[in-house]
């Protein structure tokens, strides 16, 4: 049995849920529940405040956790990250009041910056050389400047809009984040077996969502120039129409050239284009 720890409400929860669900991990999420087993899989779920994660992983509470980067890095505890999971992104940033100048990193000296993660704010500084007073609070960090408490603050952002409400801007960032899976460091051999068998799955589930299906009718004529531009797991497959002269080609395309890859497809003379997402996706 591996015991895993996620977030019990806020910004992590939903995802973490999600990717359990679409592991094809079964667990009911008892509103108010501490912890629940899964119904097909040697697994239990921990619900926590994702600040403990951190530590109940390298205690052993938890063998696995998912848990932001941001508050791995911040914690500093003894685990290893086995795994980015793709949600949960945002970055820990400096920002200053609005109308300030500001020169460069310097232009800190002998502020007061306020933030929930003295540790990244205070190496950030040192790596620096900024000599600057920190003040840690534990939450709304964003109004601090706007009530004379601090003259900048270090927090995560991810769109800015909660920066520009209260007058601030972004400066400098000091770490990119998304959620991890983070383990203990002491595995035996059983647990090391059922954390395979895990992350095979999750790699499933994030190759599936980084591709799409694709499904196009071709000119045979134009098939070697059409095929030329599919990449697939293997090679394209290419069965012939009804219509003689035309075959109709499927294959895998990466989210990341989809657009353009598309285009290109167009030009060389594909039509009626299908694009299908995958749900699982194993190589
Ligand atoms: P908890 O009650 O568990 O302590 P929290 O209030 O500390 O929750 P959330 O605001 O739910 O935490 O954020 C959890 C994580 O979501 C963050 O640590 C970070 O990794 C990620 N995240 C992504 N975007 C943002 C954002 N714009 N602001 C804050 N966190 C973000
Ligand atoms: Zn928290």
């Amino acid at each position: 049995m591996l015991k895993l720890a996620i977030q019990k409400s806020g910004r992590l929860h939903d995802d973490s849920m999600r990717l359990l669900k679409e592991c094809g991990i079964n667990i009911s999420n008892g509103v108010n529940k501490l912890k629940t087993e899964a119904s097909n899989f040697p697994l239990q779920v921990f619900f926590l405040r994702d600040d403990d994660i951190p530590q109940y992983v390298e205690d052993s509470v938890a063998d696995i956790g998912v848990v932001g980067e941001n508050v791995v890095y911040e914690k500093n505890k003894s685990v290893d990250i086995v795994e980015t999971l793709g949600f949960g992104r945002c970055r820990l940033s400096i920002a200053v009041v609005r109308g300030e100048q500001y020169t460069g990193v310097q232009s800190l000296h002998g502020r007061k910056i306020a933030t929930s993660y003295p540790f990244l704010t205070r190496r950030f500084l040192s790596e620096n050389k900024v000599q600057a007073d920190i003040h840690e609070i534990s939450g709304s960090v964003e109004i601090a400047p706007g009530i004379g408490l601090a003259d900048a603050i270090c927090d995560l952002v991810s769109s800015g809009s909660t920066l520009l409400t209260n007058g601030l801007k972004e400066v400098e960032t000091i770490l990119h984040s998304e959620a991890v899976l983070i383990r203990n460091k002491n595995f035996n051999d059983a647990q090391v077996r059922l954390l395979n068998k895990l992350l095979f799955r999750i790699h499933a589930v994030k190759k599936a969502r980084n591709n799409k299906y694709i499904l196009l009718n071709a000119p045979n004529d134009k098939l070697d120039e059409i095929i030329g531009l599919l990449p697939g797991m293997k090679s394209p497959t290419v069965l012939p129409l009804a219509d003689k002269g035309w075959s109709s080609v499927h294959s895998v395309l990466n989210e990341d050239e989809f657009w353009e890859k598309i285009e290109q497809l167009k030009t060389a003379g594909a039509q009626g284009i299908l694009v299908v997402p995958i749900e699982k996706m194993i190589v």
